[in-house]
């Protein structure tokens, strides 16, 4: 095995494990994946399986433009059309995360919009761009993928109704991130709406984040 595949293949159960200590994923849902640098190939978690169990080898690697299998002796996760969606699309993206984090999912089912808000978003500064909401689409469909691929067009994560919550970033961390502050932001948003209106921050502070180097602090 590469040194590079290998190295991705660790960092990716690592990820599983933080986002089933983080509580954002239960049962074998939730997915994650990551591109293999220079390549058109992905390597995605396998179907079925809780993030706490995932070992480096149970992951699978597949062609981003055919959705085959390359390597694995498991089956892809059902959503691997969105993934491969995102890597295609967008050549910045070289980590995807998915979760059915709670207070994502009920902002998802209501159809409100996260406002960027808060300090949380010095952690996550890309989610300055806000955060999308996809059209519906039923799990594991080319028709998911596409609506996600609309919403995703520039942002770094969006709101999928009835379902959760999608993020992208440079690399599988860094989609992690995002995906843990969209929840965060979802929990902060919801509470705050209990006693005033949420307000976003101002639009040259939003800006100042875009464009820094915050989230390694
Ligand atoms: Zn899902």
């Amino acid at each position: 095995m590469e040194d590079v595949e290998k190295n991705l293949r660790e960092r990716l159960t690592k990820v599983a494990q933080c986002l089933w200590d983080d509580g954002l994923v239960s049962g074998t849902a939730g997915n994650i994946s990551a591109r293999i640098p220079g390549t058109n190939k992905c390597i995605i978690k396998p179907s079925g399986f809780t993030m706490c169990e995932l070992k480096p080898e149970d992951f699978i690697i597949v062609d981003i433009y055919t959705l085959s299998v390359l390597e694995g002796k498991h089956k892809p996760s059902i959503e691997t059309p969105f993934h491969t969606t995102m890597y295609r699309i967008r050549s910045d993206v070289g980590g995807v995360v998915h979760t059915h984090s709670h207070y994502a999912t009920v902002f998802s089912i209501a159809g409100v919009e996260l406002i960027p808000m808060g300090m949380v978003l010095y952690f996550a500064p890309k989610l300055a761009k806000g955060v999308g909401i996809a059209k519906y689409g039923d799990p594991g469909t080319e028709q998911l993928a596409s609506n996600i691929g609309v919403a995703l067009e520039t942002k770094y994560a969006a709101l999928m109704p009835h379902h959760g919550a999608i993020a992208v970033g440079k690399d599988v961390e860094e989609a992690y991130v995002n995906a843990k502050m969209v929840e965060e932001l979802a929990k902060l948003q919801y509470e705050v709406m209990q006693i005033g209106k949420p307000q976003p921050l101002p639009e040259e502070t939003l800006k100042s984040f875009i464009d820094s180097k915050h989230g390694k602090v």
